[in-house]
């Protein structure tokens, strides 16, 4: 299996990268990622606000899918996550959605022990989920690792762990794929403005649907489809493009009218926060499979 190392990483999304690594269609890759802060932190005492900002977010790659062209779809197949067995939470003054009232700065590092699950204090035990952070391919302009938009990016979207299918809208030719900011675990929201920031080893299986045109990222888990969308405007223009583009998905893929797939999501699907914490906040609309019986 093909292996990317975390000395090929970038912190843009961009068409101006050389790749790292070019690969065929449907081949699979083990990348390994830095954490969001570059192995900045190691310890409770390694102050928040010492990070250097120039250096966080890296994504590994870019990896060249041979044959991808503009209006084509990549399909990034997340087939194992795993993290480093040590992590960090941060409050990074300037960031986070209470930054005027909870400030920071404030490091926590996170050790995993023999059971499998990290410790917070005596009292808190914290299962492992790990998921990933960072996932898109280069869009038309440069842009930040920290942001997001229809490449893809920061969606910090808990639903992108092993399982998960992410389709992405090619933009340029070979895709340019990156991957990083992995976290050992993270709540919807991300209130704070991190999980526990891990490094990892992820492998990722890459694929091409040259039938399939989409604008914006979309999921599919074993259990349901999902849209995602990312807005520097707030959460309510985020929901409405993603809950747009999940009536039209219904439309066309299960031949829904447009107020039948309005309702069905009303009845059974979820509007979910990504986070609200990036500099574009993320949502996401999820549909169960298990509704369609035919
Ligand atoms: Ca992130
Ligand atoms: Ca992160």
């Amino acid at each position: 299996m093909m292996r990317l190392s975390k000395e090929n990483s970038t912190y843009t999304f961009s068409a101006e990268h050389p790749p790292a690594l070019r690969i065929r269609p449907g081949e699979t890759v083990v990348f390994e990622t830095w954490d969001a802060i570059d192995d900045q932190i190691h310890s409770d005492e390694d102050s928040a606000s010492k990070i250097d900002l120039s250096h966080v977010n890296a994504a590994t790659g870019p990896v060249y899918v041979e044959g991808a062209k503009p209006g084509d779809t990549l399909v990034a197949e997340i087939l194992d996550i795993q993290p480093w067995n040590w992590g960090a939470a941060l409050i990074i003054p300037g960031f986070g959605f209470l930054q005027d009232t909870i400030p920071g700065p404030y490091t926590k590092v996170f050790q995993l022990e023999p059971d499998g699950t990290m410790r917070f204090g005596d009292k808190i035990r914290l299962p492992l989920k790990p998921m990933i952070g960072t996932i898109g391919v280069a869009p038309l302009e440069a842009i930040t690792t920290l942001s997001s938009g229809p490449h893809g990016g920061n969606l910090d979207t808990t639903d992108i762990k092993v399982g998960c299918k992410v389709y992405l809208p090619v933009f340029v030719e070979g895709a340019l794929f990156g991957v990083g900011d992995v976290h050992a675990t993270m709540g919807d929201g991300e209130v704070c403005g991190t999980g526990i920031e891990c490094g990892a080893e992820v492998t990722i299986r890459l694929d091409l649907r040259q039938d399939l045109s989409i604008q914006r990222p979309r999921l599919e888990s074993p259990t349901e489809i999902m849209t995602i969308a990312s807005s520097e405007e707030g959460l309510e223009a985020a929901i409405r493009i993603a809950l747009q583009d999940m009536i039209e998905w219904l439309q066309q893929d299960k031949g829904l009218s447009p107020e039948e797939a309005y309702v069905l999501v009303s009845i059974a699907g979820d509007v979910r926060i990504g986070q609200i914490v990036d500099p574009a906040v993320t949502v996401r609309v999820a549909v169960p499979k298990a509704v369609f019986v035919a």
